[in-house]
């Protein structure tokens, strides 16, 4: 679908700001006709799911998001406003598409680039206030990791794609640990993948383990690294800020298959987008080393994940415990014992953040939050689904995960003292079910209502 997004277009159903925009922003948002809004998702783009820079087809992203904001959260659909940010796409085939209705030329970058984000930002509170959501999606790695750490602590934001990852992931690890009976610091784990998805869930597991007592330090030490130059340790070339803090004292290693045989990890969380990186060989070997190997294949899409869910069941002998980005049909081995794989999907994150965040008007999202919504995540997994191989509840409940979510995270805020709606609810299930939209009609029919004289309209369709 995003990639012919545009070719369906007919209505707008968010806002396009291009970078030519500058210096109008504030009067662009002014056109939106809701008033009241509490959620932005934006994207400028560059970095669409696994598929690269769509420009301006970008925009089916955080319709989309926002439209399971609705759907698995519970937030008004009103409430919710999609934004594209458009500074042009160096995807040459949209620039030569006659159709293309973004800017037809290269991304702008650098000084203008900033100035059209700082002005965006500065724009959507000035007009939504300080505890208006911005949650940011599909932005290019480089520009994802230096937005976030420049606007955190300034305004009401995360970045889905480091920190919704993060706690998805970290909720399947949670719940796998409690089939493993371990604590998440007796695990040594090692990424294939060292981009946006992997420092965000690296960053969220070293603080789940510092939570267990280990020093930040010590906990970094149990995290490895795998990227596209091979084992990130010490001394190695092309290491950015975020990648030298899990570089450790080792010796050079080219691939993946030499690193786990050499470091013989408790888990692997493939998030590089190269299908099939999980060999046979890998695999097998995490089993030998392992009574519960944990293998989650986050890569999306389907084609994209690492080995699939009958792969890892079949060469584990139902050992491993896995999880996946995509979805992946139940195995049955041929003993007869059947797996259902967890589908490791932000959906279980983010819709419940954003209605937690909101509902206590929080102006700061902190790493915490995140951490809160991944226990929280965890704690919902019944002994019944991990039995079957479930690590996250099913999808059919999610707006009660949702709603639970939010509520821990409420709990959670008023306890640091970050939210700033008073008084504090009572009840805070309550309050986040108050807030939620209702696709319920009052009870109504249409024989009991008593029509006004002159509804025609209404009377001749009932006829
Ligand atoms: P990214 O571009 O930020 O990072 C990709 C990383 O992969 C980079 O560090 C790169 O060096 C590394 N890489 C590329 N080729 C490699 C190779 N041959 N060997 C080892 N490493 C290699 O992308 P991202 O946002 O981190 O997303 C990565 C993947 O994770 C995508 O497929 C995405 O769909 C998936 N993802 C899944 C979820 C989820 O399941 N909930 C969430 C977010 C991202």
């Amino acid at each position: 679908m995003p990639l012919k997004f545009v070719y369906f277009f007919v209505i707008s159903r968010g806002l396009f700001i291009t970078v030519h925009d500058r210096g109008h922003i504030a009067s662009i948002l002014q056109n939106w006709p809701e008033k009241d809004i509490k959620a932005v998702c934006v994207t400028d783009g560059e970095r669409i799911l696994g598929l690269g820079d769509l420009g301006c087809h970008g925009m089916g992203i955080p319709v989309g998001k926002l439209a399971l904001y609705t759907a698995c959260g519970g937030m008004p659909p009103q409430q919710c406003l999609p934004v594209m940010l458009d500074v042009g796409t160096d995807n040459e085939a949209l620039l030569k598409d006659p159709l293309y209705i973004g800017l037809r030329h290269k991304r702008v970058r650098g000084q203008a680039y900033d100035e059209l984000i700082d002005e965006f930002m500065k724009a959507v509170s000035d007009r939504y206030g300080m505890d208006c959501l911005i949650q940011f999606e599909d932005f290019a790695n480089t520009n994802a990791f230096r937005l976030l750490s420049k606007y955190r602590n300034k305004y009401c934001t995360f970045n889905d794609d480091i920190q919704g990852t993060a706690a998805v992931a970290v909720a399947g690890l949670l719940a796998a640990l409690r089939i493993t009976k371990s604590k998440m610091s007796n695990h040594t784990i090692v990424f294939q993948g060292a981009g946006e998805a992997a420092m965000g869930i690296a960053e969220l597991i070293s603080m789940a383990m510092e939570k267990e007592g280990l020093s930040k330090t010590e906990s970094l030490k149990k995290i490895w690294m795998v990227d596209s130059k091979g084992l990130i340790v010490k001394g190695r070339d092309h290491l950015t800020h975020e990648k030298q803090r899990f570089a450790h004292e080792h010796p050079q290693m080219k691939n993946l298959e030499d690193a786990v045989r050499d470091l013989k990890p408790t888990a692997i969380i493939g998030v590089a987008a190269v299908a099939g990186a999980f060999s046979e060989q890998i695999i097998r070997d995490m089993a030998s080393f392992n009574q519960r190997p944990i293998i989650f294949a986050l890569s999306n899409p389907t084609s994209k994940a690492e080995c699939t869910a009958e792969q890892c069941y079949t060469f584990t002998e139902g050992r491993g415990i896995f999880a996946s980005g995509s979805p992946f049909d139940a195995v049955t081995l041929p003993d007869g014992r059947t797996f259902y794989p967890g589908q490791g999907n932000n959906a279980y994150i983010f819709p419940g953040v954003g209605l937690g965040v909101t509902a206590c008007a929080l102006r700061n999202i902190t790493e915490d939050v995140f951490l809160t919504a991944a226990e929280a995540l965890a704690d919902l997994v019944t002994e019944k689904d991990l039995a079957e191989g479930r690590l996250y509840p099913p999808l059919s409940s999610i707006r009660e995960v949702s709603l639970k979510l939010a509520a821990k995270i409420m709990d959670y805020a008023y306890d640091h003292k970050m939210a700033t709606l008073r008084p504090e609810p009572s009840d805070k299930e309550a309050h986040v079910r108050s807030i939620c939209y209702s696709t319920d009609y009052d009870d109504f029919t249409v024989d009991s209502y008593q029509w006004p004289e002159d509804c025609m309209t209404v009377q001749s369709c009932k006829l």
